[in-house]
């Protein structure tokens, strides 16, 4: 009777887990169910449920394991990278099919829809301060992308663009926070040549961030991006901003792709306000050591899952994951990676040494910057 019991009780939390779309979670629960059935003899149940998990693993075989959050999409559409010439070569180095290119904001949402991601981040890339031809291109505006997640509010957050070196670099960054809302900035130092700890055009707007208590995400490791130099983008030079910065949270997109991930690693593994992101590349070619560094406490909330849609489709992200990875991690590195550590980053005031030092009745002097 009482084993009876919790299996009911089993299938009522998988029935849950099913409804808000924890999908690996419902699975788990009525396999666990269906033990119990078979233990007690009741081929027919253990069937039924059997059934039931088998239908819920196929059907979402595409699917993220639990409602995900995509750090990291871009809304390029078609007419969007055909009119750039670096994005353009970008999207030939990907080996980009235009049909998986999005022609509008609606097919982004259905693409979302069909890999169980409730929410994305987006964002436009702002080089317009740059002097070379390939990125004097009009690109999205901050505006454009404000625009889009007024239209689903519920789906898209927006994070702010800003070449710094605009006149009004500064100004424009308090506009995306204060003015459209966007939960956090972008940036890519290689497609405007600018290293991320140039004093002189980064500083004056990580200061801002900080005052503004909102996230930095920006580019590392290599880029499609044509006409750029990527030595803009080793993370080592992220390590004096994360020390100069302390209250910033940075995260380190595509965590050093192409070689770099050891640079992007130690910056996680040593500073409390580094993150990194898992964008930019299938689950098949992201380092082992960055796989198995999520299920450690060091790391487990400091990685976030991305895609860099449209360059990596949604769906393909989460088919390969569920094919050869669908057990590597636990379900709480799977809750923080796609899901919790996005959210956290925009809830939870900025990370302090300074607020955990004075906690502990060390004294620090007023008004510290670093
Ligand atoms: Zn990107």
């Amino acid at each position: 009777m009482e084993l009876e019991n919790k299996a009911e009780s089993l299938i009522l939390e998988a029935q849950k887990a099913l409804a808000a779309k924890y999908y690996a979670e419902a699975y788990r629960l009525f396999q666990e169910a269906l033990g119990i059935y078979k233990q007690l003899n009741q081929p027919e149940k253990a069937g039924q449920y059997r059934q039931e998990a088998e239908k819920i693993k196929k059907e979402t075989a595409s699917f993220a394991p639990l409602p995900a959050i995509d750090y990291h999409a871009h809304p390029f559409f078609v007419s969007e990278i055909k009119k750039n010439p670096s994005l353009y070569m970008a999207a030939r180095h990907f080996r980009l099919k235009m049909e998986g290119v999005p022609q509008n904001i609606d097919d982004l949402i259905k693409h979302m829809d069909e890999a169980n991601i409730e929410k994305a981040v987006i964002m436009s890339l702002d080089t317009s301060a740059s002097d070379h031809w390939a990125f004097k291109v009009k690109a999205q505006t901050n505006d454009d992308i404000a625009h889009m997640v007024q239209q689903y509010p519920d789906r898209l957050i927006g994070y702010g663009s800003v070449d710094p070196r605009r006149p009004d670099a500064v100004e424009e960054v308090e506009r995306c926070v204060k003015e459209l809302k966007f939960k956090g900035l972008k940036f890519h130092p290689a497609a405007i040549g600018v290293f991320p700890n140039d004093e002189k055009y980064f500083y004056p707007i990580y200061e801002k961030c900080v005052e503004l208590g909102v996230p930095v995400q920006s580019h590392t490791g290599t880029t499609g991006l044509y006409f750029t130099k990527i030595k803009h983008t080793m993370p080592i030079y992220y390590d004096d901003v994360a020390v100069d910065f302390p209250t910033l949270k940075l995260v380190l997109l595509h965590f050093g792709i192409g070689g770099w991930q050891d640079q992007a690693m130690s910056l996680v593994f040593r500073h409390p306000n580094v993150y990194l992101d898992l964008s930019g590349a299938s689950p098949r070619i992201i380092p082992r050591d960055i796989i198995q560094a999520a299920n450690t406490p060091f790391y487990q909330n400091k990685i976030i899952f991305g895609t860099d849609y449209p360059f990596v489709g949604m769906a393909q992200w989460f088919s390969t994951f569920n094919k050869i990875m669908p057990d590597v991690w636990t379900e709480e590195t799977k809750k923080k990676v796609f899901r919790e550590n996005a959210l956290n980053l925009h809830v939870n005031p900025p990370f302090s040494a300074f607020e955990v030092l004075k906690s502990e009745g060390m004294e620090v002097p007023p008004n510290v910057k670093r």
